[in-house]
């Protein structure tokens, strides 16, 4: 059995705390690796070495530490096609579906060799009589982040990247399910000039979250996967006095307008709402075609391309559309739900329940389901199902569409399919979701925008990438000098002014 590690002071450290998750193979069920479950002791050995190593990193020029970076992209692309194998081979994702996540993931990395131009500071000559005013963006120190398993490349990446080009030191706990490609990418850091104990993998569950949490040292957390974990990190981490970032679930509404095109529609849907199993928070959960004509075009249109899904391995190549989702108890909560949606009462028009692979009976694979009349009462409607499961729910009125999105607790991401520019603006200014796509199903900002959701989507204040990421990794230091020269005034009692 394969044994992983942790990646700690620049090498592959055996886990010392006896525990052990299984890491799987979601094609076949079986057991791939074992990796190490670190406890607080562990964390706190990566956190003395990260605090060692990072005043250095600090000093280093921000020029130089953008030259890392650059050639870290310079190793991503070489090791592509391993890195996505490796990633397909814990996740489950297709190839050109695990060469987005690494492709999404070192985008935020070439954006970072930008640091030079965007940790510069801001200077006031003259602000007073003699007096110059600057400030300056100080790395923060030892920071960490506790990444999903349904991007194992791009979300370590979105967090390391921006961390380290700012000089801070930072501690990655990736998923248990797919740590693998999470330890390549340490190394790949290295091997581009990154010095050791700079980005550490520390391997581990709640048991390493929660030392995290509670370690002094740590100045900032970052967090991607589950709104109640999300919840729970930013309440906790919050209270023991650090910056706290927390992206949770989500459940996106695209709202289908009559004059709509309905291909383009159905096709976006089908990528939007099938692709990666559904396993993706950007993922369009829930349709709402407003009328009940635009809602049967859109079931005819629709039921065609979900039966000519193909789902299979990864190794299947271009024969496969999407693959299995990551777990077993991810494959039952999923069943679980479905089954609820038809005792509540929706229509399940595709019903993927007996869907099984020869060869493959035993991998987490899931047939593509498609429910009409899905009310807001339902769990199917109310719950996050990550997983290939389409929930129609028919709107009578452009308001009432809008007014379902408005009102489900997420605010992640949201579209509106129409060819009237007037909808389309209102529903971008009214809605109250983070990301809203117009006639773009999966509205992932770029590297230099920011990414993050509303609602129960996100806790803090800052975004993913883009210029927030340089805010969240750096605090501001404002500086007030006058030289001897230009000291007139004795001592000075009342506010000092500037004049
Ligand atoms: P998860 O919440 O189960 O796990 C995320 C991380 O938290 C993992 O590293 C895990 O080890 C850790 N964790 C799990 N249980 C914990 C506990 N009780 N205490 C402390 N830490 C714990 O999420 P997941 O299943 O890995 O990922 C899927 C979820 O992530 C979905 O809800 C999806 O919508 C969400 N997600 C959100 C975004 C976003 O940007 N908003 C992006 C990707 C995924």
């Amino acid at each position: 059995m394969k044994e992983l590690t942790h990646y700690i002071g620049g090498a592959h450290v055996k886990g010392t705390s006896g525990r052990f998750a299984d890491v799987m193979n979601p094609a076949t069920g079986e057991v791939q690796a074992r990796v190490p479950l670190a406890n607080a002791e562990e964390l706190a050995q990566a956190v003395d070495i990260a605090a060692k190593a990072q005043p250095a990193w600090a000093a280093v020029n921000p020029q130089r530490r953008a030259r890392i970076m650059m050639a870290f992209v310079g190793l991503l692309n070489r090791d592509m096609d391993k890195l996505a194998e490796a990633l397909s081979r814990e996740h489950g994702k297709t190839l050109p579906d695990a060469k987005g996540d690494v492709i999404r993931g070192l985008e935020v990395v070439e954006y970072c060799i930008g640091a030079p131009q965007l940790l510069k500071g801001e200077y006031t000559d003259s602000a007073g009589p003699g007096i110059d005013m600057y400030s300056m963006k100080q790395a923060l120190g030892v920071t960490a982040g506790i990444t999903p398993f349904n991007f194992p490349a791009m979300i370590p990446m979105w967090m390391f990247a921006p961390a380290i080009a700012c000089g801070n030191a930072f501690i990655l706990k990736p998923s248990e399910r797919d740590p693998s490609v999470p330890l390549m990418l340490a190394e790949l850091m290295e091997e581009a000039g990154l010095p050791k104990g700079i980005l550490q993998v520390v391997n581990g569950d709640k048991e390493a979250v929660d030392a995290i949490l509670d370690h002094d040292v740590i100045q900032s957390i970052g967090f991607v996967g589950s709104t109640p974990i999300a919840e729970y990190i930013y309440g906790r981490g919050c209270a023991n006095g650090k910056r706290v970032q927390c992206f949770g679930g989500a459940k996106n509404h695209m709202i289908i307008m009559p004059d709509a095109d309905m291909d383009q529609v159905a096709d976006a849907l089908i990528g939007a709402g099938y692709g990666a199993a559904g396993e993706r928070c950007m993922a369009i959960s829930v349709a709402v075609p407003v009328g009940d004509e635009t809602a049967d075009r859109l079931i005819a249109k629709l039921v065609p391309r979900i039966e000519k899904l193909k789902v299979g391995p990864y190794t299947a190549g271009n024969d496969v559309d999407y693959g299995p989702v990551v777990t077993a108890a991810a494959k039952a909560n999923i069943l679980n739900l479905i089954e609820s949606g038809i005792t509540q009462g929706a229509e399940l028009v595709v019903d993927g329940r007996d869907f099984s692979l020869q060869g493959y009976e035993d991998g987490y694979f899931v047939g593509p389901h498609l429910f009409d009349r899905v009310t807001k009462d339902m769990d199917i409607y109310k719950k996050e199902i990550f997983g290939p499961v389409l929930s129609c729910v028919r709107a009578q009125t452009y308001e009432e569409a809008l007014g379902l999105a408005m009102d489900h607790e997420y605010g992640n991401g949201t579209a509106i399919f129409t060819r009237d520019g007037d909808a389309a603006r209102d529903f971008a200014n009214r809605i109250n979701i983070g990301m809203v796509g117009v006639n773009v199903p999966i509205p992932v900002p770029l590297a230099y925008h920011t990414f993050g959701g509303w609602k129960k989507s996100m806790f803090g204040d800052l975004n993913q990438h883009g210029p927030d990421a340089f805010k969240f990794y750096t605090r501001t230091k404002t500086i007030t000098s006058r030289w001897p020269s230009g000291i007139k005034d004795g001592s000075a009692f009342s506010m000092p002014l500037m004049e």
